[in-house]
């Protein structure tokens, strides 16, 4: 009997077909042949050489400043921990970005040990940078007690800077700051001048100047370069601008600001509220913009910034467009997305541009074949060139530990010890052992797991549940805590995950919320290795103790903090309760980190 499903299938690619057809015949003609002359002088050049960069002296070098540790840590829920911190810094200076802003460091003691951390330590690395070491900034707001405090966080990088701001639009300056614009001006003046009397690197942004009237701009800009501004960034805060607009007023600054000579360069900030992040920094760049602000995978406040891989991949991809180059190792782009993606707990959506798990999958039929007779026909850019291998060895229980070892160095996970690396090659082999072949992101969610993990302040060590259609789901666990007791407990659930997480609360006592949970498989098929993402929130609900949260520099607003944690197993009860630990493991690391008793979560303190 032939499979209903197939009969389906080839009705519906029938119907595909014909529109396939009609939208090729709506494509303009005009247009087309200026882009194809284009595109063929580009595929020329990408084949010949698929990774060189522009000359330099043919192009004017664009900085590239990163926010992800900043405006990136300001998105809902990607709370970042010290390490975590320390460890993307070390992957934006490995990748090659100029500037670093690398927290608010008034925000909390936690932010100000943060920039100080990276600063001491990032700062002076200089491995394989063409340009230097990186610039380590931080944010400030336009008062002293802010400037001060950045300026003592920052202070230890060799190349440092401040960044200061000041809203200029009349709504923010009616409604937010209750100010004049001549308070404004004296206020962004005599901010800027305290902070170039410590540091000879500033950064001035007039808040919202997307919506700020371009003369009162000229006026500002003129007045804090005078004060000792080098750097003016140019915010497009709320995402408001199309591309004409936001290109002509960075055009219109360049012009009528008085900095000639003086050395300042202007740069983008743009959100990405109504999808034209990445449109508007480039129509700034090519108005006269020579530093782009940006995140890893766009991350930010709302509907987050401008993404780097984007802007990295643009200039890269149609470099006879834009009159400027960057210094970023483009090759370091997918592990430093994948790094954001896993800390933050903020996963990739499938067709993100650059990052996303489709950005170079050809799936349909009639692609693939296109794809293999010439590759440019359906694709623009080389998945290697933003870091992506292909795996053409097939990993599994008969493999050796010099073929993972291999595969681990081509995955960017080359600095392991010889017990590391048995570590690793064991549990490979428990899983090949369950699923006969192991791909890359099986390798990747094992190691990211095991590296990334947060302090264990409790382990798993075993979990029983029994669930089913005619039983109440029930979990016993037993954890141990790092003292060494052991504490079991069980407990019944909605669910079995509700069930298993119950008998965790018991045995810990923690007062925890949780806020996200979310379950996907990482390879195809049924023996896949399930991975689990957990969002825990402090319940201080009934606590006297102060609660635990973030200060947001631009509204002043305060929001609760979160803690990510991550468990990749074949069983996902397993993966779901290794999450919750995990998650509950930061939890613990942070209190402890601030100085609450210890004794407070021993199991034998508790009550
Ligand atoms: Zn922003």
């Amino acid at each position: 009997m032939s499979c209903p499903l197939r009969t389906m299938r080839k009705h519906y690619s029938k119907r595909l077909g014909v529109r396939r057809f009609q939208c090729a015949a709506a494509y303009h003609a005009a247009s087309y042949v200026h882009t194809a002359a284009l595109y063929n002088k580009e595929v020329d050049d990408h084949n010949l050489h698929p990774n060189v960069q522009p000359e330099a002296e043919s192009t004017s070098p664009l900085l590239i400043f990163d926010t992800t540790l900043r405006d990136g840590e300001q998105s809902p829920g990607a709370t970042l921990n010290y390490k975590e911190k320390m460890e993307i810094a070390r992957a934006l200076s490995v990748l090659g970005v100029d500037v670093c802003e690398s927290g608010f460091p008034i925000a909390s003691p936690g932010d100000f040990d943060a920039v100080r951390g990276i600063a001491t330590e990032i700062g002076p690395l200089e491995n394989n940078r063409k340009n230097g070491p990186m610039v380590i900034a931080g944010l400030a707001r336009a008062t002293e007690k802010d400037i001060q405090r950045c300026f003592d966080a920052v202070k230890y990088a060799p190349r440092h800077r401040i960044h200061t701001f000041l809203a200029t639009s009349d709504i923010h300056l009616q409604y937010k700051l209750q100010m004049s614009r001549d308070d404004c001006l004296k206020r962004a003046v005599d901010a800027v001048g305290f902070a170039a009397s410590l540091s000879p690197d500033v950064e001035f942004s007039p808040e919202d100047a997307g919506r700020s009237d371009p003369d009162f701009l000229v006026e500002v800009c003129n007045a804090v370069i005078a004060a000792g501004a080098t750097t003016l960034n140019i915010p497009d805060t709320v995402g408001y601008t199309i591309p004409e607009e936001y290109g002509n007023l960075i055009k219109y600054l360049v012009d009528n600001v008085d900095h000639q000579g003086k050395g300042v360069v202007f740069s983008t900030h743009c959100h990405n509220d109504l999808g034209l992040a990445s449109a508007n920094t480039m129509a700034g760049i090519m108005a006269g913009a020579r530093q782009a602000e940006v995140t890893i995978n766009g991350i930010g406040e709302r509907a987050g910034n401008t993404a780097l891989e984007e802007v990295v991949m643009l200039l890269h991809t149609r470099k006879h467009l834009y009159p400027v180059h960057t210094q970023v190792d483009s090759k370091q782009i997918a592990r430093c997305s994948r790094m954001v993606s896993h800390y933050t707990g903020m996963s990739i959506q499938p067709n993100k541009a650059i990052v996303g798990a489709n950005a170079f999958a050809h799936e349909s039929g009639i692609h693939q074949d296109g794809v293999l007779k010439h590759k440019a026909t359906y694709e623009i850019m080389l998945p290697e060139t933003v870091g992506l291998t292909e795996n053409k060895m097939v990993l599994g229980k008969h493999s050796g530990r010099h073929a993972y070892k291999k595969r681990l160095e081509q995955l960017g996970y080359g600095d392991f010890t010889t017990e590391e690396l048995d570590h690793f090659v064991e549990k490979f082999k428990v899983l090949a052992d369950e699923k006969k072949t192991v791909t890359d992101a099986d390798i990747e969610a094992i190691v990211s797991d095991e590296i990334f993990k947060p302090e264990a302040f409790w382990t798993l060590q075993a979990l029983h549940v029994t669930a089913g259609n005619r039983v109440k789901p029930t979990a016993t666990v037993t954890l141990q805590f790092r003292d060494g007791q052991e504490v079991s407990e069980a407990a019944m659930g909605t669910g079995p995950v509700d069930a298993v997480y119950q008998a965790i609360r018991r045995a810990t006592h923690c007062c925890v919320l949780l806020n996200e949970f979310t379950i996907q498989s990482i390879t195809d098929g049924t023996q896949a290795l399930g991975e689990v993402i957990v969002r825990l929130q402090q319940d201080n609900s009934s606590a006297e103790e102060e609660s635990d949260d973030l200060l947001n520099p631009q509204t002043g607003l305060i929001r609760n903090r979160q803690f990510v944690g991550h468990g990749a197993n074949t069983d996902i009860l397993v993966a779901s309760a290794t999450a919750y630990i995990n998650a509950l493991n930061r939890v613990l690391a942070d209190a402890e980190r601030k100085g609450t008793q210890e004794e407070d979560w021993s199991p034998s303190n508790a009550s």
